[in-house]
Formats: structure tokens, sequence, C-alpha cells
């Protein structure tokens, strides 16, 4: 298997939310407290990208066009570069900012708080529906993090990092309920904090070690089925993008890093590509 390739040495703080737009072949990505999306160009090699005046966690597609964002106050349009809040949530304002989230399969966006001082259950996790309105849908959440359904939509992956696993919920796509939560993969500490995750067309789960220097691919029971090293420590999120999907975009953090450390690791903020022998599955448009 081939090392991953460096395609953006883009030395971000921390590079997140990789998203395909398939409507024009690009991969966005997002500088969270830069508060910068980004837009990368595979023909031509370009990235380009657009500051929208506030940290940003998550970005989505919106079927009407334009991107739905989980800026720091809330849940925003972003249209022509700029975001307009649309929604904002409890003390996001002053103590929390929203970070990971993605479309669920009937078009919601879930996207998650953190303190901005680590504060354990300081965070929830709320879900943005069609009708502009927000719903808390979990409390007590430390580091709201990856987040995707199964190819059947009956089954909601989640990550709240300090717990170091991946979460599974019984979903219901009709309601946007969810119920039964099991831990499906636990990360010793040592290896990595689970950070931003995607799950593949054969159901398998891709999760991003921040401080694990990895992407692990796991099956839906948990078993762990591949290991993607990436040459940088703070491996934050994936998502696959490309012509067949099969294009496993990485981004990765340089905040926090010494400068020592950047000398082990020059890439780190990059955005990489690592090809991938199973396909992904398209992100879900928000429907407003
Ligand atoms: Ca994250």
């Amino acid at each position: 298997m081939p090392p991953p390739e460096l395609v953006v040495d883009a030395r971000a703080w921390r590079g997140e939310g990789p998203l395909w737009d398939f409507r024009d072949g690009h991969l966005l990505w997002v500088d969270i407290d830069i508060g910068a999306i980004h837009r990368y160009d595979p023909s031509s090699g370009a990235d380009e990208h657009q500051d929208v005046g506030q940290p940003v966690g998550a970005i989505a597609l919106r079927k009407t066009g334009g991107l739905v964002a989980a800026i720091r106050d809330g849940f925003a349009f972003v249209e022509a570069g700029a975001a307009t809040l649309i929604a904002s949530v409890e003390i996001a304002q002053t103590t929390n900012r929203m970070n990971d989230g993605k479309v669920d399969p009937a078009g919601r966006f879930w996207a998650g708080t953190m303190a901005f001082d680590l504060e354990p259950g300081a965070g929830s996790l709320y879900r943005f529906d069609a009708d502009l309105r927000v719903h808390t849908m979990l409390s007590s959440v430390s580091i709201s993090n990856g987040i995707d359904w199964s190819a059947d939509g009956r089954t909601m992956y989640f990550v709240d990092s300090a717990t170091g696993g991946v979460d599974a919920f019984d979903y219901d796509a009709e309601t946007g309920s969810i119920g039964r939560r099991r831990r499906i993969v636990q990360i010793p500490e040592a290896e990595g904090l689970p950070d931003g995750m995607t799950v593949d067309t054969e159901d398998f789960l891709w999760v991003a070690l921040w401080g694990g220097g990895c992407v692990r691919r796991y099956s839906p029971a948990g078993a762990l089925s591949t290991v993607v090293e990436l040459p940088v420590s703070q491996v934050t999120s994936c998502a696959f993008g490309g012509p067949g999907l099969t294009d496993l975009y990485v981004t990765s953090a340089r905040a926090g890093l010494t400068s020592a450390q950047l000398v082990g690791e020059p890439t780190a903020g990059g955005l990489f590509r690592h090809e991938a022998s199973v396909a992904g599955r398209l992100p879900n448009l928000f429907r407003d």
C-alpha cells in the first residue's frame, strides 16, 4: 500500500471537517480556529480559502446550494464566503464552541460542542432540522466529534473523544431520534484519541486518531481491519472523495506542537490523500 500523499502543504492550525463536494468535484475542509473554509481542486492542485469571521467546526452541503456550517455560536448558512447565523445554541458563545458535524440520511445536520477549556461534560450534541429548529440530542458530552450513519440508516456512530471510543446508537431516520447506546470501539489512551470519522460502502468505520498518527478502519462489530499511517501525529478527520469515491482525504493539525516536534513532522496541518481499496459514500445533503 503506497503511503498517503500530501496534497496540500497547508500548515493548518486545526485542519478538520473534510467534505467531498461532488457537485463540482472539490474537497472542502476547515481550519477551525482560523475560521477558514478551504476548497481543494484535485484537478489543478490549487487550494483556496475564505474566512467566515468566527471559528468553524464543520460544514455540510445544502440541497438548495451553498453550505450549512457549525460555527462557534451555532448553525449558519454560508453563501459566497459569508456566514449568516441561523440558530444559536445555548452557552456556546462564551464557554463552548461548535465542533464536528455531519448530515444524517434524512437531511438533518448534527453537530456538537466542546468547552474551550476542555471542561468535561460541558458539551452537547445538537440536531438542526429542515424547519431551522435546534434539538439537543445528547448532553454531558466532553469533546463532541466524529459522527456518521450506517448504510441502512438504522445506526448512528458518534465519537466523544474524551471517552476514548466510538459509540453506536439505534437511529430512527423517520423521526431523527436516537435510542440504545453501546460502545463498539475502545482505543487505549496511549494510542491516541478518536476524532473525526466516516463510514464506507461496506459499513466499516474509518476513525482518525489525534495523537495516534493514523486512521484506523474498524468493522461494525469493532474489529480492527486496516491502519493507514500518516507522517503527522495529530490526525483529525477523514472523508472519501474523488471520481470513484475511493480517495480517502485526511486532515491534520499543528495546534499545540512545539517547534521541536514540528521539525519531526514538518507536514503537520497538511491535507493528505490515501488510495483506499474500498469506496466511501456521497455526503448527505441538508434539506432545508
Ligand atoms: Ca475533530
